[in-house]
């Protein structure tokens, strides 16, 4: 690796990639500098981070937690204090950085990563979200900026490590007749629907193999999470729908495959930790320490496979659709999932009304070519109101909820 450091910004530097991508960068001082830390308003885990890492900028979204952040930082750090989507462009944008991990979650991050691409930086792209709802625009935006993408979702950053280093950024993929893209099938895959329909959303959260913030903890019971890597692996990897292969694997050893037209697939194993994704994008086209240990294949001891259920997990399906429908039905159904999760993490509707709410706002919302930003924000904000009003109809009383 170079002897000039590579400046970072970490865009959702306090969740659970954050986190992690703070402590392979710490694993490497000589390599990486934090040019900035950016969050939503977590002020106390911030301020932690500002005092460890010593980045040149912190961002906050919210004004108040920036004042307030501004106020508890000593004077003496030398930490200058943003705040807003100007702040975090600014950051994303600056010509002396080199790498934007983009991984803030849901729609939100779609600006920053856009911006990102449009300033040809290295993206390391863990939003998956964002590809979902403007796929065409921020791929589009990677070619025109002279951006390079690194796919850091762990099972697309696997099919990035099985195809060809001189290949991984080319459309369409000469050799390659399908991505295999594993999931683990959640906390619920042996559950019957009606058994999913008492789900609490601690039970939702606890997921067997990773660990990983609530939303995303949540898509993955519901299998919205899949859904939204099969648009990803459409998006990042140019290939059609019907190229990409969902395999239900419990363990989480593999990450994803590669299957080639001569008959051989390509996997990547590892521990499920998401600190190998990250390094790998960090490194990138170097391999660098990254505190995951090693596989130890005795114990794994096997690994199983089978195709999901999308009867039980409809979630799956309704991505599929959105899919197939395009334009701006994926951000539809990205919104609508979005507002639905939410109001299930506050006690607000049963585990299984999520992808009724999703169905149904997938019928009502009109879908246009999703051309431009303001059409995909138009989108996601019509898919929110249509949503909600589906979510009041469906709300439960907390206290009729079987809760455990
Ligand atoms: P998380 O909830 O743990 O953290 C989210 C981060 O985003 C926090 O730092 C929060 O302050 C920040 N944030 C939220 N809203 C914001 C806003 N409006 N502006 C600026 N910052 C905001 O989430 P996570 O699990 O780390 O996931 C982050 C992204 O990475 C998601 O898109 C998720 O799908 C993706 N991802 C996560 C994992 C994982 O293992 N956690 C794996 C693959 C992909
Ligand atoms: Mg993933």
């Amino acid at each position: 690796m170079a002897d000039v450091k590579r400046k970072v910004s970490i865009l959702g530097s306090t969740g659970s990639i954050g986190v992690n991508t703070l402590d392979v960068v710490a694993r490497h001082p000589s390599h990486f500098e934090v040019y900035a830390l950016a969050a939503n308003s977590s002020v106390d885990a911030m301020l932690a981070q500002c005092l460890a890492f010593s980045p040149r900028y912190a961002v906050m979204m919210d004004e108040a937690a920036a004042t307030l952040l501004r106020q508890r930082l000593p004077v003496e750090s030398g930490i200058e204090v943003k705040h807003g989507e100007s702040g975090l462009a600014d950051v994303v944008t600056a010509p002396e950085v080199d790498v934007v991990m983009a991984a803030i979650v849901g729609a939100a991050g779609l600006p920053s990563a856009l911006a990102a691409a449009r300033a040809g930086k290295t993206v390391l792209l863990a939003n998956k979200e964002s590809l979902v709802m403007g796929g065409h625009l921020l791929m589009q935006a990677v070619h025109e900026g002279g951006a390079r993408l690194l796919p850091i979702d762990s099972e697309h950053n696997a099919i990035f490590q099985c195809l060809p280093v001189d290949d991984q950024a080319k459309p369409g993929h000469q050799g390659v007749s399908k991505v295999l893209l594993t999931a683990s099938g959640g906390p619920f895959r042996q559950w019957s629907y009606e058994q999913m329909t008492e789900a609490t959303p601690d039970q939702a959260c606890a997921h067997p193999n990773w660990s990983m913030g609530r939303k995303i903890s949540v898509d993955s019971a519901t299998l919205m999470n899949k859904g939204l890597e099969f648009i990803e692996a459409c998006w990042i990897f140019d290939l059609q729908p019907e190229r990409v292969e969902v395999v239900v694997h419990p363990q989480s050893i593999i990450h994803s495959m590669v299957q080639y037209l001569d008959g051989s697939v390509l996997a990547q194993m590892g521990n499920p930790d998401m600190r190998t994704a990250i390094a790998y994008g960090l490194g990138w086209p170097e391999r660098l320490a990254s505190g995951v240990a090693p596989l130890d294949l005795v114990t794994a001891a096997r690994l199983d496979f089978e195709a999901p259920d999308e009867t039980r997990f409809p979630c799956l399906r309704l991505a599929r659709e959105s899919v197939a429908v395009g334009g701006t039905a994926m951000a539809v159904c990205n919104a609508a999932n979005e507002v639905a999760v939410a109001a299930f993490l506050d006690g607000k509707i049963r585990f299984t009304d999520i992808a009724v709410i999703i169905e149904r706002t997938l019928e009502c919302v009109n879908i246009v070519e999703a051309a431009k930003l303001s059409v995909i924000e138009e989108a996601d904000a019509q898919a929110r109101e249509c949503a909600f009003v589906f979510l009041a109809d469906l709300q439960h009383p907390i206290n009729t909820l079987k809760r455990v």
